[in-house]
Order: structure tokens, then sequence, then C-alpha cells
């Protein structure tokens, strides 16, 4: 019996001598660990990870064997699974919402970092947190568009809020540092520049100076555009400078999205099509195409033959469905797929690796990806 690589070359290698009749999220080390690099060299700051995008522990691991030291974590599972990975990254809890249990398992896990948009939730950490060495930062929130979809809007304190809570943090003797998020998938400099000048305002109102701003996630993955990453590092970068001259915090990202989703490819296949053209994939919204209906998934789509033998990708839009017996389980926009599409042709989605393996589910007994490792995902 011939053994399987547990690497293979490229995707369509694996398809053609796997044949997968289930969906398969095709992960690039190489691709995640560029894209590490590509952070840790081009921002001026501390370059850390928001598990909630993808935590499995590939991913986790090859962060940290890419040089990251600090992870967002938004509760104690995400905890265990970064301890479980390496046992001295910086835990940053950002989820500002808590309760007493999951402060004191953050408290045993050494956490460092807390964020925090109202009185209360500060009154709770202040009851369990000791002060020595732990930064507490002011999450801030604007109404400010730019993003996709902005899946932050729940958590934040008006600048008027803002400026209470900081004097409150430094007064109890924490480090004192801001936060914000500019809502996912923000593909322009002018959200982050905005944030940055209020947060300097709102320091300078409370008359404390800041040890840390981290400014969020956010970051654009290619969706059809490739993002231009470097240039929101500048503006970042120089919109501290002249908020914040002398006195300067460090800066601080935790991208998500932007950091995995370059790493993934989703791989699924036809498994009919009706009279009319309509398609119905071997996954869909309860599974790896999760997020279709907050941020669409219509623009890096790649259609291949049962033998690989890559489509032309014109064709006439048409109605995708997922396989669960669910209405909703459906691509919210038709989709232009090859004329000549067949069953048990594979439909490939590039840039898959956020909030896809992480929100899918198992309804209906779908929905569950197989992971394969590659060394590249195109070609
Ligand atoms: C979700 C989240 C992120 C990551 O956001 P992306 O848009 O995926 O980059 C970063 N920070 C916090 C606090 C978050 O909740």
């Amino acid at each position: 019996m011939s053994r399987q690589p547990s690497i293979w070359t490229t995707v369509t290698s694996h398809l053609r001598s796997a044949s997968p009749t289930g969906p398969v999220m095709y992960f690039a080390p190489a691709v995640l660990q560029a894209t590490a690099r590509r952070f840790i060299d081009g921002f001026d700051g501390l370059v850390t990870y928001a598990v909630k995008a993808n935590d499995t522990q590939v991913v986790l691991e090859n962060l940290v064997a890419s040089g990251l030291s600090a992870f967002d974590v938004a509760s104690p599972v995400e905890m265990r699974e970064l301890r479980s990975v390496s046992p001295d990254v910086a835990l940053h809890y950002n989820n500002p919402v808590r309760t007493p249990e999951e402060i004191a398992v953050a408290v045993e896990m050494g956490v460092v970092s807390y964020s925090v948009d109202s009185m209360r939730e500060f009154e709770k950490l202040r009851a369990q947190v000791p002060t020595e060495g732990v930064e507490i930062s002011v999450r801030l929130c604007l109404p400010v568009e730019g993003a996709a979809y902005h899946f932050g809007a729940k958590f934040g304190a008006d600048p008027e809020g803002a400026v209470a809570l900081l004097k409150a943090v430094k007064a109890a003797g924490y480090i004192t540092s801001m936060t914000f998020h500019p809502g996912t998938q923000c593909a322009t400099p002018e959200v982050w520049v905005h944030y940055i000048e209020v947060c300097a305002d709102v320091a300078n109102a409370a008359d404390v100076s800041l040890a840390r701003l981290n400014v969020g996630g956010g970051f654009a993955s290619n969706r059809g555009v490739a993002p231009d990453l470097e240039a929101i590092f500048d503006a970042i970068r120089n919109a501290k400078i002249s908020c914040f001259g002398e006195d300067t915090p460090k800066l601080v990202c935790e991208p998500g999205r932007a950091m995995v989703a370059e790493a993934f490819t989703l791989a699924t296949r036809v498994k009919a099509i009706r009279e009319d053209g309509t398609v119905f994939l071997n996954d869909g919204i309860y599974g790896g195409l999760a997020e279709a209906h907050q941020i669409g998934i219509v623009e890096r789509v790649r259609s291949l033959r049962a033998d690989t033998t890559p489509m032309a990708c014109e064709g006439t839009p048409r109605v995708i469905y997922g396989p669960t017996c669910d209405s909703i389980d459906r691509l919210p926009d038709p989709l232009a797929l090859p004329e000549g599409l067949a069953e048990g042709d594979y439909v490939l989605f590039d840039g898959m690796g956020a909030y896809s393996i992480a929100m899918g589910t198992r309804f209906n007994g779908y929905g569950k990806a197989d992971l394969v490792t590659v060394q590249q995902l195109t070609a």
C-alpha cells in the first residue's frame, strides 16, 4: 500500500489523487508564515493575532514559529488553546465583557492585557486582577464607516466614557493604554487615522499618557483586489507620530482576517445541478462559507473538472446552494460558474482562512472540511 504524503505539493495533486467527496480546506504554512513576516516587517509595533479568526492548532503553531509572541484571546477556551501551543506567549484578553469566573481563569493563565469599555466591567476587573505589570486598554468606538462589516460595533466607549475610564484605570494603578477596532475588512487608512486622532484627544482630556495604542484588527484580505497593507501601516505610524508627538505610545495590532485568510483554499465539489442551472455544492454557509451572508464570497473562485483540468471562469450567474436542507444555506448572490460545469467538478474558493473553519457547524451532518497541508495553493 502506498503511503499518502502528509504534505502535498499542490491542491490539484491532492484532488487528483484523493478525489475527496467532502469539502477540503487546504492550508499552506508557507503562505501563513510569509504573511506573518509581512506584518512583522511592515508594522511599526507589536504584531499579535486575533485567535477567533482561525484557532486551528497548526495555525497557532505556525504563527508562534514565525515569531509572534502575543495573541488576542476572547475566552478561556482560546486561552487554553494558546497555552497548549506555547507556555509563554503573552495573552491579551480583549473581549470587554466577562464573567467573574472568566476573569479568574484569565488571572490564573497570566493574562497581561485586558480591554475595557464600561465602568461596571472595569469594576469587575479591579476586584480580581492584580495591578502589577497588567495593562488595561480602554476601548473606543466611533461612528465611522469603511469596513465591510462592523462586527466589533457592540463594543467600545464613546470619547466621553473613554476619558472617564482612562482616569479610573490610571487611578487604580494599572498600565494605561487604548484600543479600538475599525471593523473588519477595512481597506482604507482613513478609519485608523481618525481613531488615532480621537484616541490622542481622549488621552489628552484625561491627562493620561498611553503606554500602548492597540489599533485592532480590521486589515483587509484579498477579495479580488490585493490590499495595500504597507500603505495602511505607514498611515498608522504617521498618524501616531503627528497626534502624540513626543509622548508617543507603542503600537500594537491584532489582525485576524488579514493574517490567516490567504493561507487557506476551500475546495468544494458539485453534488448536483438542476435543469435551471442551480448548483448544489458539498459545503455551504453552515461550513466553510459561513461568512458569505455577512461579507459575500464572490471574487476568487476557480472551477476544475473532476480530473482537475482548469475550466474557463466565465459563465452565467447561478444560484448556489450548500448541502443542508435549510433554504438559507445559499450564497447571497448568484455566482458565475462555467457553462459546462458538471456533477463531480470542483469549485475552489481562495483566501478562505478567516472566519471559515472557526465558524462552521456540523448542521445536518455537513460542514466539516478535511484539513490538508500543501506547499502551495495555486497551480
Ligand atoms: C475580531 C477581532 C480582531 C480581528 O479582526 P479582523 O477584522 O479579523 O482583523 C481583532 N481584535 C479584536 C478585539 C477582535 O474582536
